[in-house]
């Protein structure tokens, strides 16, 4: 990598943010990266690791808390013109048509109105929107509004282009349609740009579309590991080397978190600390029943399971993770395989399902065994939500304790462990009536 090729450097790059409670949430930590003239990077991580806030600082909308980012050999240091980004959400202004929208990009170049134009008259043409000039983005598809954000940012003819999770509001269809679009356009050399950096969670995408990916982690956000991807273009989701990446990437994703939740464990004391992800008891049976069917039967592997189910990583890898909380599965490499309790539950009709559910509840997961303890002790069984939350705040940020007690709100019902009143903010040994 020559010196003269860096685009932009990352170094160091910490960020945290004031906790509602007093103390500080770090949310990025040591963030090294750099992007080099000609390359489109990846940063695949699941939702809340940092990724936007990164992308952020990257941009200049952001400071860095320390560290630094530079563009080009110079410190950035507020919006840096040459750098721009897309949205997942579009962003895009209702009450302007898509040539306005597109115009608003050059704003900020103070050129001649005429130069503003036609720039933006190119852009347009160039990502495929030609005779959508004066229409209204509420008159547009999901697809072509992002071709609309995309536009936006492409007119400023920036060396670096940034994309937050840019296809994840749209269809499967349309989504696969853009990125096609945007890579021949690249391959091409027809995009006025020198580097990208590509935010997603989707690993198929990552593969697709990058140079290299680097796996981002959470807790606080940092960069755990880099995969080159050596395939030429185009790339396809069937050929065997596309998916041994896939593969690698799940089996990375996988190790680096049982490491990380091996050492939460040896550190969380009472084990009441434990975050609880958002996963239904619905998920989690239909993961169990899905694993138990052939082709399977009883061991599969996460990316086949992933890509045939349409599921995400986010969604996929936290009910993975819960199914061995509950000693249902366990996880090795990036294979999933039943215990004898996960097969036994997937043969079960809903009473005993809902047993051996309640069962691992009590042995695992020790805020239930807590909650219910509690209300067992009670002469009138009841018990207020604050009294937990309160203690889930000594170990965790507000908005994970709350997340917490929800799952095991949900989780406790399906068991039929405890009810709750959500009105009143009470739990109880009564059923609802
Ligand atoms: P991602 O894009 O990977 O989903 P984000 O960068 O949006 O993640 O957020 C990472 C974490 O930082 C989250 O826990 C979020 O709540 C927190 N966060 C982001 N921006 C702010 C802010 N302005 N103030 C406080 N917390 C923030
Ligand atoms: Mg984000």
């Amino acid at each position: 990598m020559e010196a003269a090729d860096i685009l932009l450097d990352v170094h160091g790059v910490r960020r945290s943010f004031p906790k509602a409670g007093g103390g500080e949430l770090l949310v990025l930590d040591d963030v090294e990266l750099k992007l080099v003239d000609g390359e489109i990077v990846g940063l695949l991580g699941r939702s809340g690791s940092g990724k936007s806030t990164l992308l952020r600082i990257i941009s200049g909308l952001s400071k860095p808390t320390a560290g630094s980012v530079t563009y080009l050999g110079r410190g950035v240091d507020g919006p840096a013109p040459g750098i721009a980004m897309v949205f997942q959400s579009f962003a895009l202004f209702p009450w302007l048509t898509v040539l306005e929208n597109v115009q608003l990009g050059l704003e900020a170049l103070a050129l001649p109105p005429k130069e503003i134009r036609s720039r933006a008259l190119a852009a347009i043409d160039l990502i495929g929107l030609d005779g959508y000039e004066s229409a209204y983005p509420r008159e547009l598809s999901g697809g072509m509004r992002q071709r609309v954000g995309f536009a936006r940012a492409l007119v400023v003819h920036p060396n670096i282009l940034l994309m937050d999770e840019p296809f994840s509001a749209l269809d499967v269809l349309t989504a696969e349609n853009l990125r096609t679009d945007f890579l021949d356009l690249w391959q091409e050399g027809q995009l006025p740009i020198k580097g990208v950096i590509l935010v997603t969670h989707n690993i198929e995408e990552a593969v697709l579309m990058c140079d290299r990916v680097l796996l981002f982690a959470s807790n606080p956000g940092h960069i755990a590991t880099e995969i080159k991807i050596d395939l030429p273009q185009p790339r396809y989701r069937q050929d065997p080397a596309f998916l041994a990446i896939v593969d690698r990437i799940y089996i990375e994703m996988m190790a680096h978190r049982a490491e990380r939740a091996q050492r939460h464990e040896r550190f969380a004391g009472t084990g009441i600390g434990t975050v609880l992800p958002r996963v239904s008891a619905n998920l989690l049976s239909g993961l169990v029943e899905t694993v138990a069917a052939a082709p399977y039967l009883g061991k599969a592997d996460l990316p086949d399971v992933a890509s045939k189910n349409q599921l995400e990583i986010d969604e996929l890898f936290p009910a993975a993770e819960t199914l061995q909380m509950l000693r249902l599965a366990e996880l090795e490499g990036g294979d999933i395989k039943l215990t004898a309790t996960g097969k036994r539950y997937a043969e079960a009709d809903m009473n005993t399902r809902k047993e051996i559910f309640a069962r691992a509840l009590m042995s695992f997961v020790p805020l239930a065994a807590r909650i219910r303890r509690v209300l067992d002790e009670r002469a009138n069984h009841h018990a207020p939500k604050s009294r937990f939350l309160d203690e889930l705040e000594d170990h965790m940020a507000p908005e994970a304790a709350e997340e917490t007690l929800r799952t095991i709100v949900s989780w406790g019902r399906f068991g039929e462990l405890f009810a709750y009143d959500d009105e009143h903010g009470l739990f109880s040994l009564e059923n609802p009536a």
